[in-house]
């Protein structure tokens, strides 16, 4: 089963998280093996997939912040994009679009910026909007700072949160068949609190950043960690091995009921709506070749269908919302 464990360091300024995805993330993978217009994911674009869902599920697990984190690469090679999406519950759902072929053993940045236009972005999208709200969200590119092309997902993520919210971050990923599997330390700020949502980032801690000793004497011992170590060793096994000198306090975890799980958000209202916006001459043009209309959701993999009267009655509803919507001005 997933699990997600959260841990502080005590009297340090460094805090912890460790996920391992087993059933949500095998869900995601078979939902997209059944998939009969895609198949599996080459071997390279699971692992960049799967990373990115346990960092998506650790960076949620850290912020005070009710609503949805949506983590995305944009690539420029042939992954088109990698989309991970977790809800405070820790629902999750994950996709990647692939066009043309991915070679075995093809590095990630020749995946996803072959050109150097990758971008990763990570938006956090409120629950509850105050009207004209927009969603907050930090992009940076998939370089370093001197123009390199990052070779890890961990790297890009490290690189984000310290530009984009100050704070240094190590990250362990790792994915493959079974699992997805991360490990996050980061050093909390000395003023405010670490937020991704806009945090108060005083002055001295941009002045600490990389300089506190705890935090990189445990950054070093996390960074020591194996893919192979965190893919198959049990929570307990990695906090003892990396942490047994520290004095590592640990939280409730995240198990069963509460740990992290697939669940899909799409429904047949929000494919109507989507149509609807299309237009009805496309509806009707898409009619005019097809026996109806096939929406396939790209997370779950549920087709959802419209024939000639479904659509129609899609656009009679519409005429008839926004008449009633004018009629009460
Ligand atoms: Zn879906």
């Amino acid at each position: 089963m997933s699990e997600l464990h959260k841990f502080l360091f005590d009297g340090l300024p460094v805090r912890g998280a460790i996920v391992r995805l087993t059933d949500s993330w095998q869900e995601i993978l078979r939902r997209r093996a059944s998939n009969t217009e895609h198949g599996a994911y080459p071997a390279e674009v699971r692992s960049l997939l799967g990373e990115i869902t346990a960092a998506a599920a650790l960076m949620q697990s850290n912020i005070k912040f009710d609503g949805a984190l949506v983590l995305q690469i944009f690539g420029d090679g042939p992954v088109k994009l990698a989309v991970t999406e977790v809800q405070p519950d820790f629902s999750l759902r994950s996709t990647a679009t692939v066009v043309g072929d991915v070679a075995p053993g093809m590095p990630l940045s020749q995946m996803v910026n072959a050109t150097n236009q990758g971008r990763c972005a990570i938006t956090l999208d409120p629950k509850t909007k105050f009207p004209g709200q927009q969603p907050y969200q930090g992009v940076v590119p998939l370089f370093d700072d001197a123009g390199l092309p990052l070779e890890r997902m961990s790297e890009v993520l490290e690189h984000y949160m310290l530009q984009s919210e100050q704070l240094d971050t190590t990250l362990v990923l790792a994915a493959d068949d079974k699992v997805a599997a991360g490990l996050l330390i980061q050093r909390l700020p000395l003023e405010g609190v670490g937020n991704l949502a806009g945090s108060m980032v005083s002055r001295e801690n941009e002045d600490a950043i990389g300089l506190n000793e705890h935090y990189n004497r445990i950054s070093i011992l996390a960074k020591s960690l194996k893919a192979e170590e965190l893919l198959q060793l049990d929570v307990d096994t990695v906090l003892r091995r990396l942490y047994w000198e520290e004095p590592v306090t640990r939280f409730e975890p995240l198990l069963g009921e509460t740990a992290p799980r697939f669940a899909c958000t799409c429904s047949r209202e929000r494919v109507a709506k989507m149509i609807v916006n299309l237009g009805r001459d496309e509806a009707e043009s898409i009619l005019s070749e097809r026996s109806d209309i096939e929406v396939g959701c790209e997370f779950c993999g549920v087709q959802y269908r419209f024939d000639p009267v479904d659509a129609a009655q899609l656009f009679t509803d519409a005429v008839q919302l926004q008449q009633g919507a004018a009629g009460t001005h």
